[in-house]
């Protein structure tokens, strides 16, 4: 299967379930959109969503984030955004946040992304437990389904090293 059309039936979980069942971005202005165009990392295959659709307000570098496969490096791709997208188009990445995928004991759990705390007003304040339910069991399910590929799971162990590093810091 392609990986763009698996990205975008998960993407259909986030289009209408949102952290929280108000715009949280009132709370905010938008705080997660509007970042010093730090970007945000596809996971992998999420790039071939957008060499199928060709949005032009999205560009995509390789981030110098690694990970090991079968014995290859293979490099993470990273998005840029000017802070406008098509909502139904947006990355996975800003569908799920202020929450992350991370493997506990081998288990995909899903918690507060730490990188949230400088500039989400629900991730400083909120535990897992306080989200729309349904979001945060969309988060796990997208995740779980992705993580029976090998590739996926590979890339998700470093994840989980680089959130736990970036989590010394909050
Ligand atoms: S996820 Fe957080 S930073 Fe983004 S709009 Fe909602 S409250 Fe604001
Ligand atoms: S792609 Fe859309 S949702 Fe994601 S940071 Fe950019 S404007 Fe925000």
């Amino acid at each position: 299967m392609n990986s763009a059309y698996l990205y975008l039936q998960l993407y259909r979980l986030f289009d209408e379930i949102t952290p929280m069942p108000v715009d949280c971005g009132s709370l905010c202005d938008k705080a997660c959109c509007q970042g010093d165009d730090g970007g945000m990392y596809l996971f992998p295959g999420e790039e071939r969503v957008y060499q199928l659709l060709k949005p032009d307000w999205i560009t995509i570098e390789d981030s110098d984030f690694t990970y090991t496969f079968n014995g290859k490096k293979k490099t993470v791709k990273i998005a840029f955004c000017k802070g406008e997208c098509d909502r139904y188009q947006r990355p996975l990445a800003c569908r799920i946040f202020p929450l992350t995928p991370y493997l506990k004991d081998g288990k995909i759990t899903v918690i507060t992304d730490p990188r949230s705390k400088a500039v989400c007003p629900l991730g400083k304040a909120l535990e897992v437990k306080d989200y729309d339910r349904r979001f945060v069991k969309n988060v796990k399910n997208a995740f779980v389904l992705l993580s029976k590929n090998a590739e996926f799971l590979a890339f998700l162990k470093e994840y989980t090293s680089y959130l736990d590093e970036i989590g010394r810091f909050f």
